[in-house]
């Protein structure tokens, strides 16, 4: 599996640190992760929409030159989303919109950014399927896992934060139920 990361040059130095994690725990489930991380000036102007339509990332052309995930880290909002972080993903592209990071303090902001990271991954690799026992659909028609799992529900909230923090502290991001299916993905 091939990750590239994409971000703006606004987007805070510690998000390097989290997009490590990220690649060290998948490399805990998966066979094979690579990963490159580059600062794209060429998005700056789209940070001027505000808030920022995701569909003017993903018509841009990403050159691939092998099978993987595109993942744009982006600071500011996107679309009519009002909170400071938020994600959308599609089959093989994900954006994350980080806005004020540096407000909260780094302790703060990066488990909850690396379950993001987490979350808008499990999406683009399939998660969660329609035959899955429970999950539940959100308000937007989208399946989200009902276990204590990085592919919970997003809310946003304070609890929400917390549970990041426990999960990013332990380590397991996916739940058993999750992990069954990203194993099965890449065997
Ligand atoms: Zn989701
Ligand atoms: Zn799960």
């Amino acid at each position: 599996m091939y990750i590239r990361f994409v971000l703006d040059p606004f987007v805070p130095h510690g998000i390097t640190k989290v997009i490590r994690r990220v690649v060290s725990d998948l490399k805990r489930i998966f066979k094979e992760v690579t990963y490159s991380i580059e600062s794209d000036e060429t998005l700056v102007p789209l940070l001027k929409r505000d808030p920022l339509p995701v569909s003017k990332v993903f018509q841009r052309k990403a050159n691939m030159t092998c099978r993987g995930v595109v993942v744009y880290i982006l600071s500011t909002n996107l679309i009519w989303q009002n909170r400071d972080i938020y994600g959308i993903s599609l089959p093989s592209r994900c954006v994350i919109g980080l806005r004020d990071l540096p407000k909260i303090g780094y302790k703060m902001w990066s488990s909850r950014v690396w379950e993001l990271i987490l979350h808008e991954l499990g999406h683009s690799f399939g998660l969660i399927k329609k035959y899955r026992t429970y999950s539940k659909v959100n308000n937007e028609g989208t399946r989200h896992c009902l276990n204590n799992c990085v592919m919970s529900e997003d809310s946003y909230d304070s609890v929400w934060g917390k549970r990041a923090n426990m999960r990013f502290l332990s380590r397991k991001p996916y739940c058993n139920d999750c992990l069954k299916y990203l194993l099965l993905k890449d065997a």
